[in-house]
């Protein structure tokens, strides 16, 4: 991660076809388009990356995750069980539907913690959405079945997980939907852009229309297609997806770098006994799109985080440096500063965030540290780095 630091001829090439006919919509233009759908050709690349009967690409990673729920009927005063460490989009994205998200503790994966899902259960709960942060996942069978045995949608987050497995299965295809984002930042760019996937086609037909305005997408006459029902522009444009489409058929080259420059610096992370690794659950295969270990304590986690800082070693202490990732740090959510009025029901549902603690996730995101991995190191650079870290963790422990 991220996809944009190896970009070239294959995405200029892509983008070209587009530009050469002028056609930047994705739907509709069939005489002008000279051929190129790119969106459609991503949306089957993805199929087949995930596994997967249906794929709607979408705008951006947020627009997935609203999408999404709303495809399956999540709306106004349902409550989405979520985990406290994510990305901050995802309790956007179910605020932006009048919905509640209910935020509860994280284990050693870094993902949603099954008993405290089972704890947040209420009448009102209608979907968990996990979220598979810095390329692990959760314990997706123990979620699996709490899902089912209480009749609740799973919808999978895998934005910071694209090409990560559980039981063979890439994340993102376990759940009923998955939600992937394209950003700039993630494995694989297109610039901005995100997709739905699911094998439902129900779930699919409604992400589809509900995307884009509420089109059914029947024939290729745009103004005389019905609207079964309401919907907005989440659209992604030829532009994106011909980038995305580059970068797509790249993926097993970038897990594969991203592999081996893991591997290297966990096997030198792996000569200090204090340090210790995420829990990756049995079954399940990481991304590699982050290295995340554990220190002994909040002091050592600080002392390690600041040495890695005054040495130019990139690393994420999401306790301390980061406001977008961990509630602890999200005093504009609760506060609930809104441009706008919220509904008194969501507004009573969030009040917990006044009071509620959460523990079990300090104890863990206090002596956490995540390293981005990049695909440009050189094998060199990743060696050069992985001694700087031991020795600077080595000197805060002694
Ligand atoms: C990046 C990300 C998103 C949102 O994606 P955007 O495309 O930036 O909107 C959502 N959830 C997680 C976990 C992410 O990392």
């Amino acid at each position: 991660m991220p996809g944009f630091e190896l970009f070239g001829d294959l995405e200029r090439k892509e983008v070209n076809d587009v530009l050469d006919n002028g056609v930047l919509m994705r739907y509709g233009f069939d005489g002008m388009r000279n051929g190129h759908w790119k969106s459609k050709e991503l949306e089957t690349a993805l199929q087949n990356t995930f596994q997967a009967n249906h794929v709607q690409l979408v705008s951006s990673g947020t627009a997935a995750v609203s999408v999404a729920l709303a495809s399956a009927g999540v709306g106004a005063g349902d409550e989405v069980i979520m985990p406290c460490f994510t990305f901050v989009a995802s309790f956007e994205a179910i605020m932006m539907l009048g919905a509640i998200p209910v935020l509860v503790d994280i284990d050693d994966t870094l993902g949603l913690d099954p008993e405290a899902v089972k704890a947040a259960i209420t009448p009102k709960t209608k979907a968990v959405m996990v979220v598979q942060m810095c390329g692990g996942m959760a314990n997706m069978s123990a979620l699996l079945d709490i899902c089912k045995s209480n009749n609740l949608l799973l919808v999978e987050d895998a934005c910071q997980a694209i090409g990560g497995t559980y039981n063979g299965k890439p994340l993102g295809s376990i759940g009923d939907l998955g939600c992937f984002s394209f950003d700039f930042v993630k494995t694989i760019t297109s610039g901005e852009g995100g997709a739905v996937v699911t094998n439902n086609e129900d779930y699919y037909t409604n992400a589809d229309h509900y995307s884009d305005h509420g089109h059914d997408h029947v024939g290729n006459d745009r103004g005389a297609e019905t609207h079964p029902f309401l919907g907005y522009n989440f659209r992604i444009s030829e532009l994106h997806a011909a980038v995305g489409l580059a970068q797509v058929r790249r993926l097993p080259e970038f897990i594969a770098i991203q592999k081996k420059n893991f591997n290297i610096i966990k096997e030198a992370l792996s000569e200090i006994p204090e340090v210790t690794f995420r829990t990756v659950p049995e079954g399940g295969e990481e991304s590699y799109a982050f290295l995340s270990f554990f220190l002994p304590d909040l002091e050592i986690a600080t002392k390690v985080s600041s040495a890695f800082k005054e040495n130019g070693v990139d690393a994420c202490f999401h306790y301390f440096n980061n406001n977008w990732h961990y509630i602890r740090k999200w005093e504009h959510l609760k506060d609930m500063k809104s441009l706008f009025p919220i509904s008194a029901e969501v507004k009573n549902g969030l009040k917990y965030l006044e009071t509620k603690t959460f523990e079990k996730s300090d104890h863990y995101i206090a002596r956490n540290i995540s390293c981005l991995i990049k695909l440009s190191w050189t094998e060199e650079e990743v060696k050069a780095r992985a001694s700087k870290m031991v020795e600077l963790i080595k000197a805060c422990l002694a």
